[in-house]
Order: structure tokens, then C-alpha cells, then sequence
């Protein structure tokens, strides 16, 4: 044994206190115990490993399923001054030898691997040859063909409890529901009740979902009036439409730059290299960027288009304000969108019952997009997590929708759409409501439909968002392999009955936020400290690079807030700062207080 955790704590990564779960983790890990920790991203989970790590005798070996992934903790570990190394694909024989060599001979308190090296022979046999003080298995859901992401590697980390039963097994992950975390407990030899869990809840991150209308302006206008200057993912539809939206958004002024599994892996490299060196560009990519980004000051995430399902909304969107700064999570989706999933869905070659998970799943999403009061308890709701109030953070609390009774505009946007045949668009349908006599309607001779001319009530735009929200609810289905022809859903019947009713949103677009919200949720700094705050930003890109890292390893933005904030003259104060350890004060304390004994008095 060597320090307590609380002294680790705050010896060598500067906090002051655990947070949720992680005292009890520790405390467990630490009396041997092997556990799952289930914990939303930003939580704090690396601790949990890293703390005891140092506490205990031996290395702790790190399972992670990406080099990106691991390269990032070790950098973040290094700035603390933890000996920490990877072993991966990406190195030379000779590192990777050096540092196996530096693993036997107990020079090492943590090192990363790839699930495969991990399992190899040569590798199992050599850590038999060392004291292993615990495993810790990241991104745990990767072990479960229930979990989102299985990776069959991964499936095999079951003979870490066979082979190595007397070493504590930590599991970690962000999204684990019911049976995923079942099966990861069950192969590595956790006892049920050994499953820590915080709760899903983001509190920093916003959510805001609105129709597309203008997709792109919509964007710019975002990323102009809310963030401009800030990190950002924005996710696209295809390969094709990411590179349009960073050409685009780069001759708009916004510094934004393409990823997605087209481009060749060097250029995806340095594109990602630079969105965690920089700070604040703006990153348009497809769903293949993401998983193992570990940067914590991406201040928002825009979907251009319906991500996949909740879970992947949950993941995609927890990428921003991993710490735990105000972050904001913007989705913008259009009818084609729902129907392009549904006939994705049903094109697919899965089972049966897969496809009918699918289609719920998608279900979900939907109300989703479509309720009107707080979209977190929704949210929460999917992932078992029972709110009683409104989350105050969200678009729907912040500037709440009107809810009507649309059960009248339903019947007649679906009785149209069944005496114009079922094959034609929402488009179309609405003209005849509308009372159009174009070439096309007198062609077919839908101006003589009882239908043709009753929609008066409701502007064109007005209809559209009805349209959408039928869609939402699959009232209408929407064939985008033919030229989007429309036609009645499972529970039609009921409406044009009369016997279901509807109730509808008024049109949800709105425009950008109030005024009044001055200062940008994101940037909670008193205006006389705007100055020095660059100046300490400006120091730190700089000693960032000096070294070949991204800034926030050297200190994450809350840290450089509070420097701004408290304005600390002397080494003792400044290792008061949140995020400041031994190592840190060490080697950065002077050069931050010089900027600051420089400030100009104002
Ligand atoms: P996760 O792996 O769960 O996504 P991290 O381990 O990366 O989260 O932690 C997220 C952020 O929270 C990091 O910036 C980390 O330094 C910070 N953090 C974690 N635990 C604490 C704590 N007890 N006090 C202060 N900051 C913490
Ligand atoms: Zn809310």
C-alpha cells in the first residue's frame, strides 16, 4: 500500500473530493473486489481505475478498444505524472518491446492494451510474470451482442476471471441497458450486486430538436450566434454531405474540417489530430466519427439529420461538455428522414422480430422528437430513469411548444391521402387540401374529392408540421423508394373513425434564442476576465504545442476558468485550483501566474 486515495486524489490530479460513485468503486477495487461501473460519460470513470492504480502495489492493465482512446489517457496521465504506457498495433516492435521490458520490471502503474495483444499468449504468459494490482475492462459494453458496439475480441476477456480469478476486474462503461450489463457481469465473474451505477442524466448539456427547414442556415445560425469560436461535431447524413457542410461552412467563416470512412486513413488522422490540437474547429463528419474522441471541451453536437436510434442520440450527443461545462445538443429532422429509416429497417436482411426492435426503437426516437414538454425526462425515461420535474435545460422547457387537439386535421390529411389513391407526397396531398386546381389535380381530377379545398384553416407550413408529426407517430407511412407517395399507417383506421384522438404541436421551429440570454450559456466567464482568460488560453495552446498535445491535457477549461477567476499570485494558491497536482504546479505554475502578475490593472 501506498497513499490513500483521497491523498492520490489530491496529490496528482488536484481535486478536492469524489464525486458519485467513485469513493465506493475505489473503496471496492481497492479491498479486491472485481465490479461494473456504469456511469454517464463525463463522470469521472477513469479515476475509478487510475486512483487505485496508484494506491495498490503492481500495474493496473487497461483493456480499450482504440489507440486513439488509449493515446489520450496516456498523454492526459503523463501531464499528471503517472508512468502509464500502451501497448498497440501503432507502435514499433522495439517500443513495444521497451515497453513490455519496462512492464516486467514494475517501472509501470498502468498500461493500455488492445483487447488482442491483451489475449495473446505471449502476453497472457508475461503478465503472469508480473503483479497485477487489477484489470480494468473500458467500454465494457463492447463484451455483449446486446450492447451497441460488440467487438468479438472483446467477447473473449471472459479468461481474465479463468485465468487471473484473484485480480480485481473493473468494467466500465456509458450505455449498458438490462441484458447488455447482465452478460458483461456473467463473463467476467461479477457478482450482481457489485454493479455501480450513476445515473444517465447530462445536466450540462442542452437539448434542442427542431424541424429542418433551411438545414444549413439553420447550422450557421447556431454555430454564429451560440458558439461561435467553440468545438463542435456536426453529424451528417452521408460521406457526401459532410464534405459539403465543412466546404461550406469554411467559406462561411467557421473553421470546420470533413471525417468520415471514405477518406484515407491518413487524412481522417490529421483531420482528427487537429480537432483535438485546435481549439474551436468545428468537425462535419458521418456516425464513423466519435467513439474513442475523448476531447473534453466540444461545446456542441448538431445532428443534421435523425441519428439511428436513442442510444446512438445519447452517445453521439454525450460527446459534448465531457467536462462538464455547459454543452449543447442540437438535432434538426425532416419527414424523409423517418421514412428513410423505416425502409432501411425493413430492407434489412434481420429477422423478424430484429426488425420489429428496430421499429420500436425508431418509435421511441420519435416521441421523442415530437413531445412537448421536457425532452430530459423522456431521455431518462428510455434508459429506466424514472424524473418527477423538468429539467429547466432543455428547448422544450426553455420556451414551451402549444399543444392542440389535432384530431379534425388528422382525419382530413388522412382521408385525402386514401381518396388520392395512397401514392402520392405530402406535397400533393396538401395542395389538394388547400383547394389547388394545378394541371396535376385537374389531370387526376382530384378538385372534385370531398376532400379537395378543406384545409383552409392551416397555412401550407402548418400542414407540412402535421404531415411530419403523422409520420412521427406512423399514422402515415412515407415510401421513399418511390417518389415518397404516402400512405395510411397502422392505427389510421382508428383516427378517421373517430375514435383515437391527436394531439399535435404547433409548428416547433423557432427562431434563434432570445435575445436576452447575453452572455452565452457556454462561456460562463465575468466579462472584466475575458481578457485574461485569452491570455491563459493563448499560454496554454502554446505550451500544448511545444509538447505535441491537445490543450486540455495540460488544463482542462474549468481549470483556466477558475485561474481567470481567482487570479492566483503565488504557487500555494495556485495549487488550490481545481485540476492542479504536484506535477502540474511543477511544471506550469510559474508561467500561468507570470500571465497573470502581467495583467494590466484594470
Ligand atoms: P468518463 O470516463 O466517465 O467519461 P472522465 O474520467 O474522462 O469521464 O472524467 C470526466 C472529467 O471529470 C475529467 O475532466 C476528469 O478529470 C473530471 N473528474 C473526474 N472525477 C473528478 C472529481 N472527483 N473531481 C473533479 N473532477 C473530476
Ligand atoms: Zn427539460
Amino acid at each position: 500500500m501506498r497513499a490513500s486515495p483521497e491523498q492520490v486524489l489530491a496529490d496528482v490530479f488536484g481535486y478536492a473530493a469524489f464525486r458519485g460513485p467513485q469513493a465506493d468503486v475505489i473503496g471496492h477495487v481497492m479491498a479486491g473486489g472485481s465490479a461494473l461501473l456504469l456511469m454517464p460519460t463525463g463522470g469521472g470513470k477513469s479515476l475509478c481505475y487510475q486512483v487505485p492504480a496508484l494506491c495498490l502495489d503492481g500495474v493496473a492493465v487497461v483493456v480499450s478498444p482504440l489507440i486513439a482512446l488509449m493515446r489520450d489517457q496516456v498523454t492526459a496521465l503523463l501531464q499528471f505524472g503517472v508512468k502509464a504506457a500502451a501497448l498497440n498495433s501503432s507502435l514499433h516492435p522495439a517500443e513495444a518491446a521497451e515497453t513490455e521490458q519496462a512492464l516486467v520490471d514494475g517501472k509501470l502503474d498502468l498500461i493500455y492494451v488492445a483487447p488482442e495483444r491483451l489475449l495473446s499468449e505471449g502476453f497472457l504468459a508475461l503478465l503472469e510474470r508480473c503483479r497485477v494490482a487489477l484489470f480494468a475492462i473500458d467500454e465494457a459494453h463492447c463484451m455483449s451482442q446486446w450492447g451497441h458496439d460488440f467487438r468479438p475480441e472483446y467477447a473473449k476477456l471472459s479468461i481474465l476471471a479463468e485465468r487471473f480469478g484473484a485480480v480485481p476486474r473493473l468494467a466500465l462503461t456509458a450505455t449498458a441497458d438490462g441484458p447488455t450489463a447482465k452478460d458483461i457481469v456473467g463473463q467476467l465473474g461479477i457478482a450482481p450486486e457489485h454493479v455501480f451505477a450513476a445515473g444517465f442524466d447530462r445536466p450540462n448539456i442542452r437539448y434542442r430538436v427542431s424541424p429542418r427547414s433551411a438545414g444549413r442556415r439553420q447550422l450557421l445560425d447556431f454555430i454564429r450566434n451560440e458558439h461561435p469560436g467553440q468545438a463542435g461535431i456536426v453529424y451528417c447524413q452521408s460521406r457526401k454531405k459532410a464534405e459539403e457542410t465543412a466546404a461550406w461552412l469554411t467559406a462561411e467563416g467557421i473553421e470546420c474540417l470533413p471525417y468520415h470512412a471514405g477518406m484515407g486513413a491518413d487524412a481522417r488522422a490529421a483531420n482528427q489530430d487537429r480537432f483535438l490540437k485546435e481549439d474551436g474547429l468545428v468537425m462535419a463528419a458521418t456516425i464513423a466519427f466519435g467513439m474513442g474522441i475523448d476531447k473534453p471541451d466540444v461545446r456542441f453536437v448538431a445532428h443534421m439529420c435523425l441519428p439511428k436510434n436513442m442510444e446512438a442520440y445519447y452517445q453521439e450527443t454525450g460527446r459534448a461538455g465531457r467536462d462538464g461545462m455547459p454543452a449543447e445538443a442540437l438535432m434538426l429532422y425532416s419527414m424523409q428522414d423517418i421514412a428513410m429509416i423505416r425502409q432501411f429497417i425493413e430492407g434489412s436482411e434481420a429477422p423478424d422480430n430484429q426488425r420489429r426492435i428496430e421499429h420500436q426503437k425508431l418509435d421511441a426516437l420519435l416521441g421523442y422528437c415530437e413531445i412537448a414538454d421536457c425532452r430530459r425526462r423522456v431521455l431518462l425515461a428510455y434508459f429506466g430513469e424514472q424524473r418527477r420535474e423538468a429539467c429547466g435545460n432543455c428547448d422544450n422547457c426553455l420556451a414551451p411548444p402549444r399543444v392542440f387537439d389535432g384530431t379534425e386535421a388528422a382525419r382530413k390529411f388522412l382521408s385525402c391521402v386514401y381518396r388520392t389513391g395512397q401514392r402520392f407526397g405530402a406535397g400533393y396531398v396538401i395542395d389538394v387540401l388547400l383547394g389547388e386546381e394545378s394541371d396535376r389535380i385537374l389531370k387526376f381530377g382530384h378538385d372534385r374529392l370531398s376532400t379537395h379545398g378543406i384545409g383552409g384553416e392551416f397555412s401550407r407550413r402548418q400542414w407540412q408540421s402535421i404531415a411530419r408529426q403523422l409520420v412521427a407517430r406512423n399514422l402515415l407511412m412515407v415510401d421513399i423508394a418511390g417518389h415518397g407517395g404516402m400512405r395510411l399507417g397502422a392505427g389510421a383506421r382508428a383516427v378517421l373513425k373517430g375514435e383515437e384522438e391527436v394531439r399535435l404541436r404547433e409548428d416547433t421551429e423557432r427562431k434563434a434564442a432570445p435575445k436576452k440570454r447575453r452572455r452565452r450559456a457556454s462561456q460562463p466567464l465575468a466579462p472584466e476576465n475575458e481578457g485574461l482568460f485569452e491570455a491563459l488560453r493563448a499560454l496554454r495552446a502554446e505550451l500544448a504545442q511545444a509538447q505535441g498535445v491537445p490543450p486540455y491535457v495540460v488544463f482542462h477549461d474549468a481549470t483556466l476558468l477558475a485561474m481567470a477567476e481567482v487570479k492566483p499570485q503565488t504557487r500555494d494558491e495556485f495549487a488550490e485550483l481545481s485540476g492542479v497536482g504536484q506535477a502540474k504546479l511543477e511544471r506550469y505554475a510559474d508561467r500561468f501566474i507570470g500571465v497573470i502578475r502581467d495583467l494590466p490593472e484594470s
